[in-house]
């Protein structure tokens, strides 16, 4: 299975404004996930290259062809950590 970098509570709808879980009700950081993980909607409505983090970067998939509008299997949100 391959690693998602896009997964983490920073992208998860459940996350507070002062990084605490609504799911788990502890506090939370970047680079933690869980089973329960849902993606924040604002991110789900607009997934193409320019609302991925690897655009324009060397972590792009398909380089040639990325550009606004456009979208790929390897689409990962802004924010989002490795
Ligand atoms: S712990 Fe799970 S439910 Fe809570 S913010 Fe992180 S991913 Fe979302
Ligand atoms: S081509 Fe894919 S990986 Fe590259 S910016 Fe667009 S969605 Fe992201």
């Amino acid at each position: 299975m391959s690693i998602r970098i896009g997964n983490s509570c920073v992208n998860c709808q459940s996350l507070t404004a002062n990084e605490v879980c609504k799911v788990h009700a502890v506090k939370v950081s970047d680079n933690y996930t869980c089973d329960s993980f849902e993606m924040k909607a604002s991110l789900k409505n607009d997934p193409n290259c320019s609302s991925c983090a690897r655009f324009e970067s060397s972590n792009c998939a398909n380089p040639q062809k990325a550009a606004p509008g456009m979208l790929c299997s390897q689409w990962a949100p802004q924010n989002a950590q490795a």
